[in-house]
């Protein structure tokens, strides 16, 4: 992965935003700069997610001084960064929630609006708690793939052992909110000497006292980790039949203004109403690079790809499984009901209300001639369907490839995390 900070850049962002807002000083400026570096690439953080945090003192309304915590505002994107997307928060108080025992959702976003120390608008990330719980200057969190790749699978808290040493600790996956904040500060305290921690099935937090330090350590535990994975290669997926952009391109034109009505219908058969999705409403993009038509056309791919998602991130988007369509079966509008009709069923096993007609249709609809057809609500959010979809097959074949059995998230967390009303603000952009 690229190291992307450049001095000459870094001290151009400076000057740019030179005292925009209360509180702002060099080194709150030079980690919303570290921010966007970060949201560059989206095999490190995408589409919401990721937050990075800065602890200072500002001045307080008595002149005193107040110790902040400002912390990226959840649903906004990294690579769209600006300094105003910080939310300056009470970290005296934030850590004194330590001791006090579990917080639930409702009272976090209500104590983390009335503590703010300059005011925003914006809630802050669900995350804040890790980052005000982490006793460093600055904090960064971001999604690995590489890192995803080495621990979604059986074995892999051993195998990042095998590759990190004691650089990196490890936890299970956690419950974003207080339970994350507690299990990650812990295991960085319980770890002493430890430079980051993994989250299974979520990401990495790594922090410092220098915003480049923290930037530079990101990058290279990620290039450490694409190194060892691709030294553990033993296989590639087995060769099926050959499909180029331009069959794949006819296939989609074909296939397109079929999937865009059988939405549509769904969806009116899904809303009380009978309003539905008009058709022209309905975008589709689609995931047709050689490497993605390679891996649904191989003999492997459907196993690959139809496995439940590895994060949270990704069901808000891809949903829990792609639809199939291929040969035999070809009925678009008969299969888009049975998706319809078990979405349902496991929506009302997990006792879901309130879900809309657009979150019950499928997101991902495979189709072996033409490649991932990714739906979304609007152009921009078919595309991060489709980004969420490539990152999602790509880390289950590299997993496959060096020889590992995949591990999903579980389904309860899986749900949990779709349709917690906290999480709901990230969607579109923790
Ligand atoms: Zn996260």
């Amino acid at each position: 992965m690229l190291n992307r900070w450049n001095d000459v850049d870094a001290r151009e962002y400076l000057s740019r935003h030179d005292n925009r807002l209360d509180g702002t000083d060099d080194d709150l400026l030079m980690m919303a700069c570290a921010t966007t570096l970060l949201g560059a690439d989206n095999d490190l953080t995408m589409h919401g997610g990721g937050n990075t945090s800065v602890k200072k003192i500002i001045a307080g309304d008595s002149g005193d001084g107040r110790r902040a915590l400002y912390v990226k505002a959840s649903g906004t994107s990294l690579d769209l960064f600006t300094p105003d997307c910080f939310v300056a928060m009470d970290l005296d108080f934030l850590e004194g929630l330590r001791g006090g025992g579990w917080v639930d959702d409702e009272t976090m976003a209500r104590e983390f609006r009335s503590h703010q120390l300059i005011h925003s608008d914006r809630l802050p990330s669900i995350e804040s708690l890790m980052h005000a719980f982490i006793p460093a200057k600055f904090v960064a969190h971001t999604h690995p793939a590489a890192i995803l790749k080495i621990v979604n699978r059986a074995g892999g808290r051993d195998l990042l052992k095998e590759c990190f040493g004691d650089d990196l600790a490890v936890i299970p996956y956690t419950r974003m909110g207080y339970d994350l904040a507690l299990a990650s500060s812990e295991a960085a305290r319980l770890n002493a000497g430890c430079r980051g921690v993994v989250i299974a099935h979520h990401g990495l937090v790594v922090w410092g006292d220098e915003v480049r330090a923290v930037y530079d350590l990101t990058i290279d535990l990620i290039n450490r980790a694409e190194e060892f994975l691709s030294a553990k290669v033993i296989r590639s997926v087995a060769p099926g039949p050959a499909v180029s952009a331009e069959v794949s391109a006819k296939s989609y034109e074909l296939a397109a203004p079929l999937i865009r009505e059988c939405l549509s219908q769904a969806s009116r058969g899904i809303d009380g109403s009978g309003a539905g999705i008009p058709v022209d409403k309905v975008a589709l993009a689609l995931l047709n690079t050689p490497d993605m038509l390679e891996l649904i056309n191989s003999p492997d791919g459907r196993d690959i790809i139809s496995d439940p998602p590895m994060t949270p991130d990704y069901p808000m988007l891809t949903r829990i499984l792609p639809l199939w369509l291929d040969e035999a079966n070809l009925s678009f509008m008969a299969s888009i009901d049975t998706f319809v009709h078990d979405y349902r069923v496991y929506l009302d096993s997990q006792g879901a209300v309130n879900v809309t007609a657009a979150e019950q249709l499928p997101q991902v609809v495979i189709i072996p001639s033409a490649g991932a057809v990714c739906f979304g609500a609007s152009e921009a959010a078919a595309r991060r369907t489709a980004d969420f979809a490539r990152q999602a097959f790509s880390i289950r074949r590299a997993i496959f490839e060096t020889g590992g059995e995949y591990e999903s998230l579980p389904e309860r967390h899986l749900f949990d995390m779709q349709y917690r009303g906290y999480q709901q603000a990230k969607k579109g952009g923790g």
